[in-house]
């Protein structure tokens, strides 16, 4: 593997270093409060690791805990990507300290022979709760998860909290084993770093490590591994979920001004305010904070808890709609797996669609497509009125939300009627905020990915409408059909005949499925969209400029998807086999998937990219991972 890393991507003129030497934070466990039983480094460093099992564990964002190490483990993959991102010397990755940090086998950030000072930074897990399909799940938390520390890339500036998913049980583990199977991490690690490639919100992946000689019982008993993730932020809805249903108003404030002003840059980032319509209310930003709150104006005015749950919901809409033009489905969007930040996250059953189907859903147990991809935006949107309902008592507070009684006791009874109804005006309004920043932000994506300059009003129904239908209808693959688009010129489509032909470009190499009809009937209805294509497409580009369009949209249409047959057969050859450098070439071209080869092996990268085997398309999996 040695090999594959150093000579990655150019890490510019970026200074890297080793993981040691990484600039480190702690601004989660300094900033927010830890779980009571084992306040300092010290008290959880000394507790026998048994003992930091599963319980409740209230009024508390998080508990120290140290990471569980395997009895032998293996550093299996790396992303570059990620070195990158994290400014992390390439060369470094072959270092002990790096894989005893990455497989949990040492604490980098203390000196283990010694008790851990205050000073310290000492691995944590966070504790969150969550709506499970729809019902409230209670306390869950990161019941395999222990985050390691933030690191800081000093030429970027941006900051990520580093952790082990994988390191054994913690007080939030509840009746798991705190592991995880070397198949679901497997999958996680590509394909957090494939949706990153393709420029989808998401949380990251750093590496593999697997545990040979773990046994961890599932269906079957099978190895262990561990994926060593980052994001910005690990915070998600299910984390405010807890405390609110708790009473805990302490804590939801706590929480949302930590992730206004360590998460976000700051309450002055928020989106500004949308003018009421209430005269005394438009107010605007000044100096970064809003004017009605410095005067205490507005009776119906945003506060900026209004504002962040804006940010987090806007954040929200233009992932889902990268997910939806990509055709990526989560599988498990519970809100425990919604982030803050906007992040795809939690990586269960997901997939990316193969043959378009709306309704198709990755989750086996998920009989009532409440996760189904066409259901996405609006499962999302029942998510953040979740956490619409965590902050429905600061956001209605509206201008008083800084009193010192409020803060204290909360509202009065008669102002309660007037509280409502102002969080109600703003969840309202911010709804529609969600639908327009989807609908932009889905039209842009789909817009590029047809190549075109401009989005037009009757592009809906007449370009992609059409188009989604008609892919339905004939079982046609949703990636495929864009990257194939990238290639075709006007002329090639310019007369009924030829466009007839390239219809055929489209069609999986074994032939029509589905409810095609007749392989004339379905080449007639390509060629009536590719007609109307075409014209669009000379709208927007009126010279031949060909090329330049053409790679344009190369450059949005990924040749490579790390779809669910491919994962399956990674997971067989790594897992099974024993085979390694598979995984660097499937990530190699996760990690650039809009290239059109990889200079590995031409007829694999082909095949990797080509038609999915008909008996393997949309594959499902369980929940057990
Ligand atoms: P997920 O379905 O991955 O979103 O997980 C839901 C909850 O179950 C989270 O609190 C996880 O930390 C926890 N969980 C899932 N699998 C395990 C496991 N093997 N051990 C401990 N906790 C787990
Ligand atoms: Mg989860």
């Amino acid at each position: 593997m040695a090999s594959h890393i150093s000579n990655g991507h150019a890490n510019g003129d970026q200074k890297t270093s080793n993981i040691r030497d990484l600039p480190k934070t702690k601004n989660f466990t300094q900033k927010l409060p830890p779980d009571s039983e084992y306040p300092t480094p010290a008290a959880s460093h000394k507790t026998e690791r048994k003992q930091l099992g599963p319980r409740l564990v209230k009024n508390a964002a998080y508990t120290f805990v140290r990471p569980q190490p395997f009895k032998k483990s293996e550093l299996v993959g790396v992303s570059k990507a990620a070195l990158k991102d994290l400014a992390i010397d390439p060369a470094s990755v072959e270092s002990e300290d790096f894989k005893k940090t990455v497989a949990g086998e040492q604490i980098i950030t203390i000196d283990e022979d010694k008790e851990p000072g205050d000073e310290d930074i000492y691995p944590w897990a966070q504790c969150y709760g969550g709506y499970q399909f729809g019902s409230w799940a209670g306390q869950l938390g990161d019941g395999r998860a222990i985050s390691l520390f933030e690191a800081n890339n000093p030429s970027t500036k941006k900051r990520y909290e580093i952790q082990l998913k994988g390191a054994g049980k913690t007080p939030y583990s509840r009746f798991a084993d705190g592991k995880a199977v070397v198949r679901s991490s497997i999958r996680e690690f590509v394909v957090s770093e494939a949706l990153h490639a393709l420029g989808i919100p998401t949380t990251r992946a750093l590496s593999l490590t697997l545990g040979p000689e773990e046994h961890v019982r599932r269906e079957m008993t099978e190895p262990a591994a561990i994926v060593a993730r980052f994001a910005e932020t690990w915070i998600r809805i299910g984390t405010f979920d807890l405390p609110r249903s708790r009473g805990d108003r302490d804590m939801v404030r706590k929480l949302a001004d930590y992730v206004a002003e360590e998460v976000f840059p700051g309450w002055e980032s928020l989106p500004a305010q949308v003018p009421s319509t209430d005269e005394k209310d438009v107010v605007g930003l000044q100096g970064g904070i809003p004017k009605n709150e410095i005067q205490g104006a507005g009776e119906n005015a945003e506060n900026r808890y209004a504002r962040l749950f804006r940010e987090v919901a806007r954040r929200n809409a233009k992932t889902v709609a990268h997910w939806q033009a990509y055709a990526f489905t989560n599988g498990v969007l519970n809100t425990d797996n919604t982030s803050i930040y906007g992040l795809s996250v939690d990586f269960g059953p997901f997939a990316f669609l193969d043959n378009f189907d709306p309704s198709y859903t990755p989750n086996h147990d998920d009989h009532m497509l409440r996760y189904a991809y066409k259901n996405q935006p609006s499962i999302i949107w029942w998510n953040l009125v979740r956490l619409a309902e965590s902050f429905g008592e600061i956001i209605g507070a509206g201008p008083w939300c800084d009193d010192q009684e409020f803060v204290e006791k909360g509202v009065r009874q008669e102002k309660a009627d007037e509280l409502i109804k102002r969080a109600e005006t703003i969840i309202e309004k911010t709804g529609e905020e969600y639908k327009a920043v989807f609908m932009a932000e889905y039209k842009r994506l789909m817009t590029a990915r047809l190549g075109l300059k401009q989005s037009k009003q009757s592009d809906f129904d007449e370009l992609y409408s059409e188009l989604l239908d008609t892919l339905e209808a004939l079982e046609l693959d949703f990636n495929h059909t864009f990257r194939r688009l990238s290639y075709i010129k006007t002329q090639e489509i310019d007369t009924d005949e030829k466009r007839k032909d390239v219809a055929g470009r489209f069609f999986h190499h074994e032939g029509l499925s589905g409810l095609a009809g007749s392989e004339a009937d379905a080449r007639e209805r390509v060629a009536k969209w590719l007609a109307k294509y075409r014209e669009r497409v000379l709208e927007d580009w009126p010279g031949a400029q060909e090329e330049e369009r053409l790679s344009a949209m190369k450059a949005v249409n990924p040749k490579f998807i790390p779809r669910s047959w491919i994962l399956d057969e990674l997971i067989e050859r790594v897992e099974k086999k024993g085979e390694r450098e598979i995984l660097d070439r499937v990530m190699d071209m996760a990690l650039a998937p809009f290239n059109e080869e990889w200079g590995w092996n031409r007829e694999e990268e082909e095949r990797f990219c080509g038609d999915v085997p008909k008996y393997q398309r949309a594959m499902q999996c369980s929940c057990s991972s």
